[in-house]
């Protein structure tokens, strides 16, 4: 199992890394898990951009959907990914670097705000998206095929920097692919001044589908997406907590607001958490 060093080199930035809610919807409870959970209740899945700032460079992880998606899937957007990382000081026309966790609608769709941006993608994940598995419906419902070809375009534009596996973007930023819910899915591991954080995006949506675990029904491999919940507590270095789920609407409650008025949008993940994670890891 991978497990990332106690510390990165000498002058390896401590980044600061914000998750900024862009959407929702209700849902029930069960349509989270493979495995059916008896307490069933309406829920919430929270759509999220993350922003990570440090060493004189700005990434941006996923760029969500836009407004035609939403209305398409009933989706709830509030803002547009492109405004949201805005609440956190970014512009997006100077955007140089998005990391595209996978390119599900929900994560690739705001791209023509971002004009300067170049896009980190696992090679594995745009093979998925444009091949044999996108004939079965159950595989490609998440995806947009106009949001898939505009990576197309992208690559033609040499806007894409294939990823095979692991890479460190930026001194302290590394990207590692998960695979499980997508081929291709990929998490990122950013050195804070809390040691290793681990934005997961879809290898692990809630708390509970890594905790219990009882995965997530949209899945490519049951086993891998297993796997994965073990190669991302090794990406934390052991200190599970320092794991971020991809939609989970606690992460909000849990972590600092990055100001008093964005309270119920946008946290600093670098930073202490103010709620008990130990609960949500289900610790006693
Ligand atoms: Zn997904």
């Amino acid at each position: 199992m991978y497990t990332a060093p106690n510390t990165p080199p000498a002058g390896t930035p401590e980044y600061e890394v914000y998750a900024i809610k862009y959407g929702d919807h209700t849902r029930m409870r069960q349509d989270n898990f493979i495995f059916k959970d008896p307490h069933d209740e309406a829920t919430t899945i929270d759509f999220y951009v993350w922003v990570i700032t440090g060493g004189g460079r700005t990434f941006v992880v996923d760029i969500g959907f836009e407004e035609q998606e939403a209305k398409a899937r009933d989706r709830q957007l509030h803002r547009l990914p492109s405004e949201a990382v805005r609440l956190v000081g970014v512009d997006p026309a100077t955007v140089e670097d998005i990391i595209v966790t996978h390119l599900h609608y929900d994560h690739c769709g705001d791209m023509s705000p971002f004009p300067k941006a170049r896009f980190h993608l696992q090679e594995s994940e745009m093979n998925y998206a444009t091949g044999k598995s996108m004939t079965h419906q159950p595989l490609r419902h998440a995806y947009n095929v106009d949001y898939v070809v505009n990576f197309v375009r992208a690559v033609y534009d040499d806007r894409v920097n294939f990823v095979d596996g692991v890479s460190e973007l930026a001194p302290g930023i590394f990207v590692h692919h998960i695979g499980g819910h997508t081929a291709g899915i990929q998490s990122v591991r950013v050195w804070t001044r809390k040691g290793w954080l681990v934005v997961a995006s879809d290898a692990t949506h809630f708390y509970d589908n890594m905790a219990i675990p009882n995965p997530f029904p949209i899945v490519c491999h049951v086993g891998h997406m297993l796997d994965g919940y073990d190669t991302l507590r090794g990406m934390a270095g052991g200190n599970v907590h320092n794991v971020i789920p991809g939609h989970d609407p606690q992460v909000l409650s849990l972590f600092p607001a990055a100001s008093k008025e964005l309270e119920g949008i946008a946290v600093r993940l670098d930073a202490d958490p103010i709620g008990d994670l130990s609960k949500v890891w289900r610790e006693s």
